[in-house]
């Protein structure tokens, strides 16, 4: 996607080996014309494909998720990273290790809230190692949902989830920008025609 490319050349910063930093527009900062945006492409790669219900992540992969969930009406159902007293104890549950923060978080969704019935569609900010898809694919597996795909932001794709994702059983990634690697503190992103 053209518009968050550009977003990401001119504002995006490089921290050491493989991380970016985005908080002017998706981390911390929110840009909600641009979050409209992504999530009304997320809605057009999936439309059609009888998703009833999109599930991320908190915390930053709300923000996409809901606009993807406004442009195809859908529901959001986001996990959570910490047990909180208002949320059943019926609860999925996965442990998601983060290598950003290097901790092991469990993540949790009230039973109620994700079903047989559902047909899911992943969303989340970034895509690196894959702990984080593959901590939603699980609670959706355990719920018996059918998962429809996954929708990505951000995918790092020198780093190794798209593969895991797919080797777990996810069919479709759609991710709007991927690069291919930081280059002298520069992001290089994927030639998609090749
Ligand atoms: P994974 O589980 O695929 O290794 O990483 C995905 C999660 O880690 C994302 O939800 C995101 O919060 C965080 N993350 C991974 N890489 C980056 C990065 O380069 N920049 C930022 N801001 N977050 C990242």
């Amino acid at each position: 996607m053209q518009e968050l490319e550009a977003r990401i050349q001119a504002e995006g910063r490089v921290l050491g080996d493989d991380i970016l930093k985005v908080d002017s527009f998706l981390n911390h900062q929110i840009d909600p014309k641009l979050m409209q945006a992504m999530g009304n492409e997320f809605a057009r790669i999936f439309a059609d494909q009888g998703v009833n219900k999109i599930l991320t992540v908190e915390s930053s992969g709300i923000a996409p998720a809901v606009m993807a969930g406004l442009a195809l009406d859908v529901p959001v159902v986001f996990a959570r990273k910490s047990k909180s007293r208002v949320l059943a104890d019926d609860a999925y549950t996965a442990d998601v290790y983060s290598y950003t923060k290097q901790t092991t978080n469990q993540i949790r969704i009230d039973k109620h809230f994700l079903s047989a019935a559902d047909r899911v569609l992943l969303i989340d900010d970034f895509l690196a190692n894959g702990q984080a898809l593959l901590g939603l694919m699980s609670l959706a597996n355990q719920a018996d949902a059918d998962i429809i795909g996954a929708g990505i932001v951000i995918e790092k794709s020198f780093q190794p989830g798209r593969q895991a994702a797919l080797d777990a059983g996810l069919t479709q990634i759609a991710s709007l920008a991927r690069i291919a690697d930081f280059k002298d503190g520069q992001v290089v992103f994927v030639d998609e025609d090749n």
